[in-house]
């Protein structure tokens, strides 16, 4: 057992309710919980600024997963006659601290890798961090935030010298006069964030869509740009060529604020309107009218997101979009900016404290002598213990079973047979594992291949802080015990290390201490908590990092006066466009992108799971152009196959013009043979080693599918 102290949960009644926060996306609604595990009440909560009381219908039902009927509630082992048998908490540790450390005797240290998720805490994200460097001595730690946010998130560190995926308020978007949203479908992904729009349209603003696809948001946008899947650098240096043509950028902002912008101006030369309109497939007219909004806008933001993120140049996209906003001079002041709208619920948090490979707790490099020491020294160990960078996401699952690659793996909060690209193979990569463990809280399709199995405590059962898409650090309650033979993340990782010997590292009475030396750790970093308490989170509605003291009131707005880089300037990227991994040609002739929907979240472990969703979307679909049904012979409702190069599976055809005749969309939510994962790339960002989910060459077909009664 660790030393973590299960505290007395606040037993909610009808008479008060408890304010904290919903466990699905980056919005992190305010929520009010009061009754009890058996008949909870969930309701927004109107004081909380970002929603004020709005949930979408996933917020809304987001109870039904603490009683559900399928809950691990013991830890599993697979016996000898293959089946998952329940098991004691003691008896599952033990096993797995022997297996880990026998793999380790036999392949080394980094035969045993942890993969880690954006939903959770940043305590978790940092003590699952701290338990794959000091208890695993391992280099192989990463997480599904890398399948999300990564793109973005490197490239506002080139430009900007640091990472928070809005760096203002989601208040300002309210007064800006127009925002250029890239590859985002809010509307079905984080509908309270609407609002925003909504308002910022009623004040006179207008909005701009970049997405191949029409959908809810587009509804609301002045003007959609339904550009060619993967030609978004395109499109970007198309604009910047107008903007400096027509003498609507910012000199004295450009001279006085940013660096390198020769290499820029030269290369947007070479994307004349012709050009960009005979690969974007955007009209040259349409085009040169949104540079002339954006360069005549008083204030302007862009926002971009997955649709131009998860791409094999997923970063040269991201670039390409930061340098318009450096060259109308809109980062940095009122109203303005460049901003990316994070998916996962910690994704901000989650990729902030150390669970990803190259990084240690505040946003460190882990190759940076300085912050190896620092951290080396919060954690109580020679800083030369501290593994370098190991490989990213996919690289690592890619690994796994084969010589040289991980023999182990503990998934935390992850469902990786769902949500990799590539999923067949990664599937079958986990088979030739010798120990797979996972922690959840039910039995996710990747659980169900495990050895062992821990129950994971959820959302309401367990306190922790959350970092939304604004940077505003943010505490989630504790309202519910856990149920019986549940316990929470904190626990498992604690009394695992505490049975491979490391327990001295991992004493802590409660997750404020965890807390406590997450702030140690992260100050002087880029995120620098050392400033956040519980305290000042709770009597202000969440705190904005950096905030490097106590009476420090958190940095809202970033960027005002300088730049964290080295010459204090922001960095200009030179983008060219290349080609994505895999164009339509004759056998695979259309585009296959894929995203979310309304009623289902990620992987869907908990959403598919809750009666109400499930009514609304119990299935995938596969989203066609009339024109695109009628070449292939397809009619509505009708079962088609889509098969690209990693393999098939069916679907119900969806007709509706609101795509582009050359691409075809699923959403990705769900496992097995509804999974449409299995079909899609591995190709992965040079840098940021993002794979490329948003578009692949496939092929699509009638099939005669006998449907039984
Ligand atoms: Fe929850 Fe996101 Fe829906 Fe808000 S928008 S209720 S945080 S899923």
């Amino acid at each position: 057992m660790s030393d973590i102290v299960v505290t007395p949960s606040v037993q909610i009644d009808s008479a008060e309710s408890t304010a904290t926060h919903c466990p699905y996306c980056a919005l992190q609604c305010g929520i009010q919980l009061s009754g009890s595990r058996e008949q909870i009440k969930l309701v927004g909560n109107k004081h909380f600024p970002v929603n004020k009381g709005s949930l979408c219908i996933k917020g809304w039902n987001a109870s039904a997963t603490l009683t559900h009927s399928e809950r691990l509630l013991s830890p599993l082992i697979r016996s000898s006659n293959g089946e998952l048998e329940p098991a004691s908490w003691d008896d599952a540790l033990a096993f797995v601290a022997q297996r880990f450390h026998v793999i380790q005797q036999q392949h080394g240290k980094d035969a045993v890798g942890m993969f880690g998720g954006g939903s959770l805490t940043n305590e978790k994200a940092y003590l699952l961090g701290k338990f794959a460097r000091v208890a695993l001595e391992t280099s192989n730690v990463d997480y599904n935030g890398r399948f999300c946010m990564s793109s973005a998130a490197t490239a506002s560190q080139m430009a900007f010298g640091l990472d928070r995926g809005l760096p203002f308020p989601i208040e300002d978007i309210a007064y800006t006069d127009m925002v250029l949203l890239v590859g985002s479908n809010i509307a079905e992904t984080m509908p309270p964030l609407l609002h925003y729009f909504g308002e910022q349209h009623r004040n006179g603003g207008q909005l701009i869509l970049v997405d191949p696809r029409a959908s809810l948001t587009s509804n609301q946008a002045t003007l959609h740009l339904k550009l060619t899947p993967g030609t978004d650098a395109v499109l970007a240096n198309g604009i910047l060529h107008i903007l400096i043509r027509d003498g609507l950028i910012n000199h004295q902002y450009i001279d006085q604020r940013t660096e390198d912008f020769s290499r820029v101006k030269a290369v947007a030369a070479t994307y004349w309107p012709e050009r960009v309109e005979r690969i974007t497939g955007i009209p040259e007219a349409l085009i040169v009218r949104v540079a002339h909004m954006l360069g005549r806008a008083r204030s302007a933001m862009i926002l971009t997101a997955r649709g131009t993120e998860q791409q094999s140049q997923g970063v040269n996209n991201v670039l390409a979009y930061i340098n318009i906003a450096l060259a109308l001079g809109l980062v940095g002041r009122p109203l303005s900016g460049y901003g990316c709208i994070t998916g996962q619920g910690n994704g901000q948090g989650g990729r902030e404290h150390g669970q990803k490979a190259d990084q240690l707790p505040g946003y460190r490099k882990i190759t940076d002598p300085g912050a190896r020491q620092h951290i080396a020294n919060v954690w109580g160990i020679p800083e030369q213990a501290i593994p370098l960078a190991g490989k990213s996401a996919y690289e690592m699952l890619d690994t796994a079973g084969k010589d040289g690659g991980i023999r182990a793996l503990m998934v935390m909060g992850s469902n990786v047979v769902v949500s990799s690209p590539n999923a067949s193979h990664i599937q079958e990569r986990l088979k030739a594992l010798d120990l797979l463990v996972v922690a959840d809280f039910f039995l996710s399709e990747t659980a169900q291949m495990a050895d062992v199995v821990f129950p994971s405590a959820q959302w309401a059962e367990e306190e922790g802080t959350m970092t939304n898409l604004e940077g505003r650090v943010l505490k989630r309650e504790r309202v519910l015990e856990p149920p019986l033979g549940v316990r929470t993340d904190y626990d498992l990782l604690c009394s695992l290390a505490a049975c491979m010997g490391k327990g001295q590292f991992f004493t802590y009475a409660d997750t404020q201490q965890i807390f406590d030396e997450l702030r140690r750790a992260s100050a002087g970093g880029i995120a620098d908590y050392s400033g956040i308490t519980y305290e000042k989170i709770e009597a202000n509605q969440g705190v904005f990092w950096p905030c490097v003291a106590e009476d420090h009131a958190g940095t809202p707005r970033l960027f005002l006066d300088r730049f964290p880089t080295p010459s204090g300037r922001a960095r200009f990227h030179a983008v060219q466009h290349r080609q994505p991994f895999e164009a339509p040609d004759t056998a695979y002739p259309l585009y296959l992108t894929t995203g979310r929907i309304l009623a289902q979240y990620q992987s869907g472990t908990q959403t598919r799971r809750v009666p109400r969703l499930n009514e609304v979307a119990s299935e995938p679909f596969v989203e066609l152009h009339p024109s695109t049904a009628h070449r292939f012979m397809i009619a509505p409702g009708e079962s088609v196959r889509l098969t690209t190069r990693r393999g098939s599976a069916v679907f119900t055809a969806k007709v509706t013009p609101s795509i582009r005749e050359d691409t075809i969309f699923v959403p990705f939510h769900w496992g097995g043979e509804q999974s449409i994962n299995r079909l899609t790339s591995p190709a992965l960002d040079p840098i940021s080693r993002m794979p490329e989910f948003k578009l692949c060459a496939v092929r699509i077909e009638r099939c005669e599918v006998t449907m039984e009664a």
